[in-house]
């Protein structure tokens, strides 16, 4: 079966009435048949319904069809993209660990392995994901995680996929990608040999910014690298599951882990109404993630040829210094551009000529969206410390929407 027949099929049954939609199951709990019946869900003897904080069936159609799109095992969803990265590295680390990140990644990221997780003992090093060879040298024996993006946010890299997945490989230790802007039609890293997907729901997969949401993905062979004595929590008896051990329970040990202990006692769950928004979005992703590439290319070369734009930074741009990893690993390159005007002023001018764009932290809205991180998301930095972060004073990001292509070039044509 090909990506969109299982976007609008997999997982779901028709119920009773025979909807033709899947239903909103909103609901947080789930009656037994008997206390027996109870008893074997609760020792996971059984499949069923407990509590929605770990499992509900609106929520878990969308499990089995990102999972599916990802060639994944299986999936959980969470209450945010952040939820995800955090679950992903929650479930390999103990106190004493480290993780090693991508020097390009979301901020939210960056914050929590650098500043929040070192706070429960777990530190950082950065490498850098373009030449990863560094790897070799920076991962030790408690190292439990790699972490990096397929297209970074903001800053576009594309890693090199192969040579990391080689490393991380013969050190055994798990990689984790961040999926959210290229989505399962730019790349699919497990098909690439990566352990761990987690995707921002709240970007391209809803679509539409109606809802912020989260999933991890789990690569059927992560299993291997979960059995060595790098993850023996994952070998070891679980006492708060009368003794359970993961890896002789389940094919699919990282989720399971991810939705028993740490949905159950964390609780970061997401609502099934904003499950079945996912759904919704799924159902389109592959026609949309196209059409913002397309209008992206497009209006990517246009500024490429303007007199007063410098630098435009679009992986799928010949000359861009992604472009041969990006050619090499990727199907699509998502909306999201950035370029330099020459000063702060002339890109407080432009961002307030802009009448389609509208100006707002976020990216893969339907809509389009224009950022200027020199006086929102970075405007504590000082002037050297804006170049030392890749983000100039004159930096301006475009995440480009569904409009007609000839309108949003005729909008910045204007404002430039
Ligand atoms: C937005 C984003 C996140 C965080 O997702 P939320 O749903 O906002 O919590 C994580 N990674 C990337 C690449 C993102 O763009």
């Amino acid at each position: 079966m090909k990506d969109p027949t299982k976007a609008l099929h997999i997982g779901y049954d028709k119920d009773l009435q025979k909807s033709m939609q899947v239903p909103i199951y909103m609901t947080t709990a789930y009656e037994y048949n008997d206390t027996d019946h109870a008893a074997r869900l609760f020792a996971l003897e059984e499949e069923g319904n407990i509590y929605t904080r770990i499992g509900n069936p609106t929520t878990r159609v969308f499990e089995k069809r990102i999972s599916a799109l990802e060639n994944g095992i299986d999936s959980l969803a969470t209450a945010s993209g952040m939820g995800a990265v955090f679950y992903s590295i929650a479930n390999l680390v103990k106190n004493g660990d480290n993780i090693i990140i991508s020097n390009k990644l979301y901020g939210g990221s960056i914050t929590l392995s650098t500043q929040t997780l070192k706070q429960f003992g777990i530190s950082a090093k950065y490498f850098d994901s373009t030449n990863p060879e560094e790897l070799n040298d920076l991962i030790d024996e408690n190292t439990k995680a790699i972490l990096f993006e397929s297209i970074a946010n903001p800053a576009l890299t594309v890693p090199e996929f192969d040579e990391i997945v080689k490393i991380a490989n013969k050190k055994g230790v798990i990689t984790i990608c961040d999926n959210t802007i290229a989505t399962p039609y730019g790349v699919k890293p497990i098909d690439l040999g990566v352990d761990i997907v987690v995707h921002s729901a709240s970007k391209y997969i809803v679509g539409n910014s109606s809802a912020i949401a989260g999933c991890i993905i789990e690569a059927p062979f992560a299993k291997e690298k979960l059995k060595t004595k790098r993850y023996s929590h994952f070998n070891e008896p679980d006492e708060s599951y009368h003794g359970l051990v993961y890896n002789e329970k389940f094919d699919n040990p990282f989720i399971a882990r991810a939705r028993l202990a740490l949905l159950r006692d964390f609780g970061a769950v997401l609502s099934p109404f904003n499950a079945w928004l996912l759904i919704l979005g799924l159902e389109t992703l592959h026609l949309r993630i196209k059409a913002h590439s397309d209008n992206a290319m497009k209006i990517a070369k246009f500024l490429s040829t303007h007199p007063n734009v410098k630098n435009v930074n679009y992986p799928f741009l010949e000359g861009n210094e992604n472009y041969k990893r990006a050619k090499k690993y990727l199907k699509l390159a998502s909306g999201i551009i950035s370029f330099e005007l020459e000063s702060y002023e002339r890109a407080k001018e432009f961002v307030k000529k802009l009448k389609i764009f509208s100006l707002v932290t976020n990216i893969a809205d339907s809509k389009s969206l224009v950022t200027h991180p020199a006086s929102t998301t970075h405007q504590q930095l000082s002037k050297e410390e804006l170049i030392n972060a890749g983000v100039p004073e004159g930096l301006i990001r475009l995440s480009i929407g569904l409009e007609d292509v000839e309108d949003l070039i005729e909008d910045l044509k204007r404002a430039l």
